[in-house]
């Protein structure tokens, strides 16, 4: 095949007797033998140049697409040994795994911000390429590619009974919990690096904060009667529309919820911090 002929190019093309690898903009350094098998573009490039200034962020943009869809970046399997590693199993079709999009993102940029060795992996439950290429595009992460057989074999291995789910998976490649997506929902980023002894210290922290909150509050969105501070199971805000926690501030004639931190909104330090899900509670599982 063609690619070969291109690598062993590329090679010669790109090392030298002192360097054999390429920048990316965080320092890191990305070995020129990484890039065997990749479509490789090289763009001749200078800030004091106009028409390049003008071309970059169009070919940013493209350079994002494509990476994406990842027909640019192939990224080895050994590269990811030693990192923690979140299998995500989703499909576009399936209205709580969209619900949950935005909220790992969010996390994972947060995670990966603090400078965790971190990564997701989208394992689709999709019934086409079209539907995956769409759902994939809004993700920032990796993926198998679509219809990858090693699915079914993740899928068994992890008794996969319903999506989404997210497994975590330690550094060691020891699996973390199979639970990721509640902890997620729950805690949002601060739930990393999922270990029970984390898992247990962020409700500890929970609890003992709820013991400083009022026990009654009045709002603006239920100005009938005061909401009550209490433990509830499954419910959803009328605040922000969310799902399940465990404290809650509730009017039980009214069947009414909110967030402690929706309803104490002023003493807000951390959006995820006062919210508790009990996501196990709230949904059917899904067949994939
Ligand atoms: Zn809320
Ligand atoms: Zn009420």
């Amino acid at each position: 095949m063609a690619t070969e002929d291109v690598s062993l190019d590329l090679s010669t093309l790109l090392s030298s007797e002192e360097r054999d690898f390429l920048i990316r903009n965080n320092g890191d350094q990305v070995k020129v033998s990484n890039l065997v098998g990749k479509i490789v573009g090289f763009y001749f490039s200078g800030s004091w140049c106009g028409p390049c200034r003008n071309f970059t962020p169009l070919l940013v943009e493209v350079y994002e697409q494509l990476s994406s869809k990842g027909d640019f970046e192939v990224v080895r399997v050994s590269d990811l040994v030693g990192k923690n590693i979140l299998l995500y199993f989703s499909a576009q079709w399936c209205p709580p795994c969209r619900a949950f999009l935005p909220k790992l993102i969010e996390a994972y940029h947060t995670i990966k911000g603090k400078g965790n060795a971190f990564e997701v992996i989208f394992i689709s439950s999709d019934s086409d390429q079209s539907t995956f290429d769409e759902f994939y595009s809004e993700m920032p992460w990796l993926a198998l590619p679509f219809g990858d057989e090693r699915k079914q074999i993740l899928s068994r291995k992890f008794k996969i009974k319903g999506i989404p789910a997210a497994v975590a998976i330690g550094p060691s490649g020891r699996t973390i919990t199979k639970e990721a997506r509640m902890h997620l929902t729950a805690y949002g980023a601060d739930a990393f690096p999922f270990t029970e002894e984390h898992l247990k210290q962020l409700e500890e922290e929970i609890e003992e904060k709820a013991k400083g909150w009022p026990e009654k509050v009045k709002h603006e969105l239920h100005t009938e009667h005061e909401l009550i501070r209490a433990k509830r199971k499954a419910c959803i805000c009328k605040g922000c529309r969310e799902t399940g926690y465990s404290w809650s501030f509730y009017c039980k004639e009214c069947d009414f919820d909110l967030h402690p931190k929706c309803a104490l909104k002023e003493d807000e330090k951390n959006s995820n911090e006062l919210t508790l899900f009990e996501v196990k509670n709230l949904c059917l599982p899904i067949h994939i």
